[in-house]
């Protein structure tokens, strides 16, 4: 697989009209996938100590290896944002990803929120997870994503790190109220952070009077009807003219995973609609056309064909 498919060379073309697409074949939307375990989500936090994480039966190679089926069945490729400690224990899924084509980025070592985090914190703990993801992976990465999009107000000194570390995105803005992170005043479209290089790709989501809804993955995509979530990527792409930006993790494709104590809350966040999201991922991966976010934001043409077209160089 050559450079052009990893990104390397990032051409900015956020400010460019990427829509109406009108030439050829379906929009290209951006998918990506927070691969950590079952036991490193926020929910099991309490659940499951850090210092316990080597103890636990892992699933996540398998569950990511299954998303890498379903996602050569539909010929697309996406963004794989790795966590450090992951790529330290399964480099073999790492080399894999990249050699399926999919764009490598980080998702931090130890899953912790920015906002528990001091600025020292922050930097150890990225470069800490940098450097094991470019070590399995054999190229630089360039994305980065917070655990439980945790780039909030408040945190904002945490771009200007990630902008000296070599990032050159960062998608960790989901702009809805939620209890981990209220970001519900946030830019709902890519920009530029201030007095940085670091370009913010935000989830997507949809705009209905003052309000922002979601519906562009994880927990949301689970819970909501199907056709909810693709009425809105229709709309967003009809309607706002741009990509939408969408998120899974490994985890939520597997209804067998082990049944951790927690708390009612974050049972229901972790647990719920496990058993259909292997089938509504085939069927929104089979509706809509998926890249990298390093293709659908940054590529000069960021119009790209679906991975059956694109030149193997
Ligand atoms: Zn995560």
């Amino acid at each position: 697989m050559g450079p052009k498919l990893q990104c390397s060379m990032l051409k900015l073309s956020l400010f460019m009209p990427l829509y109406p697409h009108d030439k050829s074949g379906p929009l290209p939307n951006a998918i990506s996938v927070d691969v950590e375990d079952y036991f490193h989500t926020e929910a099991m936090s309490k659940a499951v100590s850090r210092t316990d994480w080597d103890k636990m039966p892992g699933r996540v190679q398998r569950n990511t290896e299954r998303l890498f089926e379903l996602f050569a069945a539909k010929k697309v490729r996406g963004t794989f944002f790795f966590l450090g400690w992951v790529a330290e224990r399964y480099p073999g899924l790492v080399r894999q990803a990249r050699e399926l084509g999919h764009e490598i980025a980080c998702h931090s070592y130890w899953h912790r929120p920015i906002y528990t985090l001091s600025a020292a914190e922050f930097r150890e703990d990225l470069h800490r997870a940098k450097a094991v993801i470019e070590d399995a992976a054999g190229i630089k990465i360039k994305g980065y994503r917070a655990p439980s999009f945790s780039m909030t107000q408040g945190t904002e000194w945490a771009a200007e790190i990630l902008a000296e570390t070599g990032f050159t995105y960062d998608s960790s803005i989901h702009p809805v109220a939620h209890d981990l992170y209220d970001n519900r005043n946030a830019p709902r479209h890519p920009f530029r952070v201030a007095g940085t290089s670091l370009v913010e790709i935000p989830i997507s989501t949809v705009r209905m009077g003052s309000r922002n809804f979601p519906f562009a993955g994880g927990g949301y995509f689970r819970l909501l009807p199907y056709a909810y979530v693709h009425w809105a990527i229709r709309k967003f792409n009809r309607v706002e003219k741009r990509p939408i930006v969408f998120y899974l993790h490994p985890w939520e494709i597997d209804p067998e995973q082990p049944r951790l104590p927690a708390g009612q809350k974050s049972r229901l966040r972790q647990y719920t609609g496990l058993g259909k999201t292997m089938r509504n991922l085939g069927r929104l991966l089979e509706e809509f056309s998926f890249a990298p976010i390093c293709n659908v934001f940054f590529e000069e043409a960021a119009v790209l064909p679906r991975a059956d077209g694109i030149a193997q160089d």
